[in-house]
């Protein structure tokens, strides 16, 4: 489905990316953990066409997307939710919601949708009309995800969605991760909690200051002694 060969991704003249490869398959829960400052949101701004790569290739299903609009690639079915949630905070949530579907004009199946992110979230749909600026953190990550999901993805890319929430929340946010994964959804998931991500995902990728170092089933990698010792806490 997504398919990103050696990419270099450069800041004036820090080099964030060096030489980048990954794939994802259709289906799956891909995860890439790495530290603070490895270039996970760098990674995920630049598969939704904030940043531009120097070199290399993004292919979304056989098409070649480096290069193109960020509203062409939401339009293609590749949606964001960015770091710190982002929702505007002077809007409801309702607001917020329909902004997420801005690009469709099926005004029928909008409908449906919005019914459908209230069903995943039924904290959003008790507070509809309040404004976004005064949810909870974790409202406000459940909120994130709604707005992207309104724009029908086919793939999600979720950056660190555990971010300063509590365990519990982070939780449920994994679990809703999975319900939407069930159906039919492809999701590619940059966290610092690495336990958290290798629990859900099928495979992992991990960035160290821009570059992949180590790739495998997620199983393998809980295995592994070095993500044991740099990301899980120890062996
Ligand atoms: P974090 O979890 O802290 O966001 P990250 O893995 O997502 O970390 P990035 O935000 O992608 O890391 O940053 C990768 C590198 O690029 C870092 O060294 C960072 O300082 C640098 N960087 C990020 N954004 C900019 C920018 N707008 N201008 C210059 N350098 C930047």
């Amino acid at each position: 489905m997504l398919k990103v060969n050696n990419i270099d991704v450069y800041y004036g003249n820090i080099h964030a990316l060096k030489d980048v490869s990954l794939e994802v398959n259709e289906g799956e829960i891909v995860t890439l953990i790495g530290a603070n400052g490895a270039g996970k949101s760098t990674l995920l701004k630049t598969l939704s066409g904030l940043l531009k790569p120097k070199s290399g290739h993004i292919l979304y299903q056989t098409q070649q997307i480096v290069g193109k609009p960020a509203q062409t690639i939401v339009k293609s079915g590749i949606s964001h939710v960015p770091e710190g949630r982002r929702v505007f905070s002077n809007m409801s949530v309702e607001e917020n919601l329909e902004l997420g579907a801005f690009l469709r004009k099926d005004r029928e199946n909008i409908k449906k949708d919005l019914d459908y992110v209230y069903e995943l979230f039924p904290i959003l749909d008790e507070r509809r009309k309040q404004l976004s600026g005064t949810l909870s953190g974790g409202e406000q990550q459940m909120l994130a995800m709604g707005r992207a999901l309104m724009a029908r993805p086919k793939l999600l890319l979720m950056d660190e969605p555990s971010m300063g929430l509590a365990p519990l929340i982070v939780k449920k946010i994994f679990e809703i991760i999975q319900t939407v994964n069930k159906e039919g959804t492809t999701v590619l998931l940059v966290e610092q909690n690495a336990n958290m991500a290798l629990s859900i995902a099928d495979r992992a990728y991990v960035l160290e200051t821009g570059k992949i170092v180590l790739s495998g089933s997620a199983k393998e990698l809980q295995e592994s002694d070095k993500v044991k010792e740099a990301y899980l806490g120890g062996a």
